[in-house]
């Protein structure tokens, strides 16, 4: 905690997470994520450098536009809190400088495609790309599993999901899973790597499932609607990359 890194790590995390507030907002929209700066979704009003100060603004002004008191997404609040405690996990848990930068980066990531996928129902390609680079940089760090491995994971998870996706056509006829998730399990698979492949997937569809007889005991009515499949398989890497660097795996 005292080196200049954890630090550093702590202080930009609320800003990594009002910018993930930003990319979900507007990937799955098709809008511009550079040049347009900060609005309100009801009134349009500019938001000012006051309005952007993570968490502090929203809780200030209750969660509500100052212009025209319409509420703001509590998702904005909670992925500022969540990008917090993602950082403090990768700091307590990793025992090296690098372990410690990508468990963060990691976690980030897997935290924008987690909610973007709850709310939307859409995995944007710019957050899955990140994934895949990230994920193969990694294995070629020092102490990485090898790019042939990371490729390897990526390949039969992605391939595995493809395959899954185009028999579910072939046999239903209809879209049983979205091309946002095979792109997902290209970096999900470089990640976890051949070998803890099958496990990521059963924790994912796993946590699938408990949403869905979540959302049936709370009798929402929701017919054919699909569950985010990401959103649980985010969880479940998640979940296993910090069983990996805890050691829970070993
Ligand atoms: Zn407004």
């Amino acid at each position: 905690m005292t080196d200049p890194i954890s630090l550093f790590l702590l202080l930009v995390s609320p800003a990594v997470g009002s910018f993930l507030g930003v990319l979900i907002d507007r990937l799955p929209r098709g809008e511009n994520v550079v040049s347009r700066r900060s609005f309100c979704r009801s009134c349009g009003a500019q938001l000012q450098p006051f309005d952007l100060v993570p968490i502090l603004s929203f809780v200030w002004a209750k969660g509500r536009c100052r212009h025209c008191s319409s509420s703001l997404s509590p998702w904005l609040l909670y992925l500022e809190i969540a990008a917090i405690a993602a950082a403090g996990f990768a700091i307590i848990t990793s025992d090296s400088t690098p372990t410690m930068l990508f468990t963060a980066a990691f976690l980030w990531l897997l935290l924008g495609l987690a909610v973007s996928d709850l709310l939307w129902m859409r995995l944007p390609n710019v957050l899955t790309g990140l994934l895949f680079g990230l994920a193969l940089a990694w294995s070629m760090a020092v102490g990485g599993a090898g790019i042939e491995v990371a490729l390897l994971g990526a390949g039969l998870g992605a391939g595995g999901f493809l395959a899954l996706r185009i028999s579910y056509r072939a046999l239903r006829g209809a879209e049983g899973l979205g091309l946002g998730d095979v792109k997902l399990m290209a970096g999900l698979g470089a990640v976890a790597g051949p070998f803890d492949l099958p496990a990521l997937v059963l924790g994912g569809a796993t946590i699938g499932i408990l949403f869905g007889l979540v959302r049936h005991w709370r009798s929402e009515n929701l017919g054919r609607q699909a569950i985010p499949f990401g959103t649980a398989l985010c969880l479940s890497a998640a979940l296993m990359w910090l069983s990996r660097v805890t050691g829970l795996l070993n």
